[in-house]
């Protein structure tokens, strides 16, 4: 039996202890008038915390940092990263704090994270604050992803400071609670390595491998093996953004989580219209975080890992490279049959049909996307209904229907299942115009559309009537999205 759930929370602070010099012990700014917008309840239940208690001015406070349990030690995080390219060592937690450690009722730590709690040593020229709008679109879209089943941060609450934020203009102020299985990032690597100091590298890989891959700690080479786990498993985080047509937009090695869950809710977006080339950060000019070049990104970020363990592989520098280089080889395959397999289930296709005949023809429909501008997620729903009979759904919404039918009749001669495809291809995303309609109303203080919205993306599988809305391509009238970094 769990324990009960209780207001008690009691802080482990393993990520300070094990890395003191890359936590350095902060407190958050005041709120002046705290007001809950958002608590995700089954979470905060997993976390062994009463849901009653968090929506009590106490558990505000402890969802802002400006109350916490005693003897906690909320700690600002260090790290280096590459942005666009370039490597920046002195990045961190500019505007989030580390509260610490939960153990959840599955016995697993979780970090309790803040962000938008106020100005840090890191925070540069920034103000430390984010706004009510951009938390609360990463608590629609974290939540989706995880409905979806795509490995992410969690979003916990979301609180209203009652403090403006000057943007463009004035904006609500908010707090994001994050929970994650730790927040180390590829740029928590470079900062250790940067650092020059062996001792602390050595013993954030320790903690990596405790955290994270608890089984590799006996290996022959541990560091090489964590390096090929996180690598194994940054291949199927990204094969599977690829499949849900989520475009990241900052994947800057700082934005690179360890534990391979998605992290940073910045400036991402779903795919409407099928479009490999598809940029929606209003700063990605190059589109080097573009649709298609995700894989790449990850491959090039975990060359930037590797080089960071090389002094851990192996004494002699010769036999490191080679051992990383060989491991970094790894993931194009890896990356590929994780996709592959995806695409497999996305078009029903059992298990014996060979690659060599599931691969053009997944290539093939997405030329067929492309070229039509299609709508990805409706029309990989709608093939369900065209095995069912009713080739509408999908049919109808490519201009050469010709091209469609035959492809229709290579894949339909392969018998795929209908139901199986109905548990994998999503009928509900966070679709850009609709989470962009939500902010907007809770941005003006009506939070029931952003509810309603959460509630109908808690269950993407499922199809339900009256929700037609929810599951259509976005409006002629909506024009190009834009997002933005740092809001
Ligand atoms: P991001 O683009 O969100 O990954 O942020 C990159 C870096 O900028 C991190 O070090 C953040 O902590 C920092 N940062 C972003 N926005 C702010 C802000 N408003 N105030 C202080 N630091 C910020
Ligand atoms: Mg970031």
């Amino acid at each position: 039996m769990s324990a009960p759930l209780t207001s008690r929370v009691t802080f482990d602070h393993r990520f300070a202890r094990d890395l003191p010099e890359m936590a350095v012990p902060w407190q958050a700014e005041s709120a002046p008038e705290p007001r809950l917008l958002a608590l995700d309840e089954s979470l905060a239940e997993q976390l062994g915390l009463d849901p009653a208690f968090l929506r009590s001015p106490a558990g505000l406070a402890l969802l802002t940092g400006t109350a916490v349990p005693e003897g906690a030690t909320p700690v600002a995080q260090a790290y280096s990263g590459h942005q666009f390219g370039s490597f920046n060592p002195g990045l961190g937690d500019g505007r989030a704090l580390l509260l610490g450690e939960l153990t959840d009722t599955d016995g697993q730590l979780r970090d309790l994270h803040l962000k938008g709690s106020g100005r840090t040593p890191f925070a540069r020229g920034g103000d430390g604050l984010a706004v009510v709008g951009p938390m609360l679109r990463e608590y629609l879209v974290s939540e989706a992803m995880h409905a979806l089943g795509v490995p992410t941060t969690r979003a916990l609450a979301v609180v209203a400071t009652g403090r403006d934020v000057r943007r463009e203009t004035q904006l609500p102020g908010a707090v994001l609670a994050r929970v994650a299985s730790s927040h180390l990032r590829v740029g928590s690597f470079q900062f250790a390595a940067a650092s020059g100091n062996r001792d602390l590298l050595t013993r954030l890989a320790d903690h990596a491998i405790a955290r994270h891959h608890p089984s590799i700690a006996g290996a022959d080479r541990p560091y090489l093996a964590l390096f090929r786990a996180v690598l194994s498993a940054q291949a199927a985080l990204v094969a599977r953004w690829m499949l849900v047509g989520f475009v990241h937009g900052v994947m800057n090695t700082d934005n690179m989580t360890v534990s391979s869950e998605t992290i940073d809710y910045g400036p991402c977006a779903f795919l409407d219209r099928f479009d490999s080339s598809a940029v929606f950060s209003s700063i990605d000019h190059g589109g080097r975080y573009a649709y298609a070049n995700q894989p790449l990104v990850a491959e090039w970020n975990l060359a930037r890992l590797a080089e960071t363990l090389l002094p851990l592989i192996d004494t002699d520098q010769e036999q490191a490279v080679k051992l990383a280089v060989a491991a970094l080889e790894e993931f194009r395959p890896q990356y590929s049959a994780a996709w592959l397999a995806g695409m497999k289930a996305k078009l029903g296709l059992p298990d014996d049909v060979a690659d060599e005949i599931a691969s053009p023809l997944a290539d093939d429909v997405l030329t067929l996307l492309q070229d039509n501008h299609v709508d990805y997620t409706s029309f990989f729903r709608g093939l369900g209904s065209v095995v069912r009979g009713d080739a509408r759904p999908a049919r109808d919404q490519v201009l050469d229907v010709a091209g469609f039918d035959a492809w229709a009749e290579r894949w339909l001669a392969l018998h795929p299942d209908a139901d199986a495809m109905d548990r994998v291809n999503p009928v509900y995303i966070p679709r850009n115009h609709l989470v962009e309609e939500a902010l907007t109303a809770a941005t003006a203080g009506d939070l029931e559309p952003l509810e309603r919205l959460h509630g109908v993306l808690a269950h993407p599988f499922e199809e339900r009537p009256g929700l037609e809305r929810y599951a259509a391509g976005a409006p002629d009238d909506f024009g190009a999205y834009t997002t933005y970094c740092g809001t």
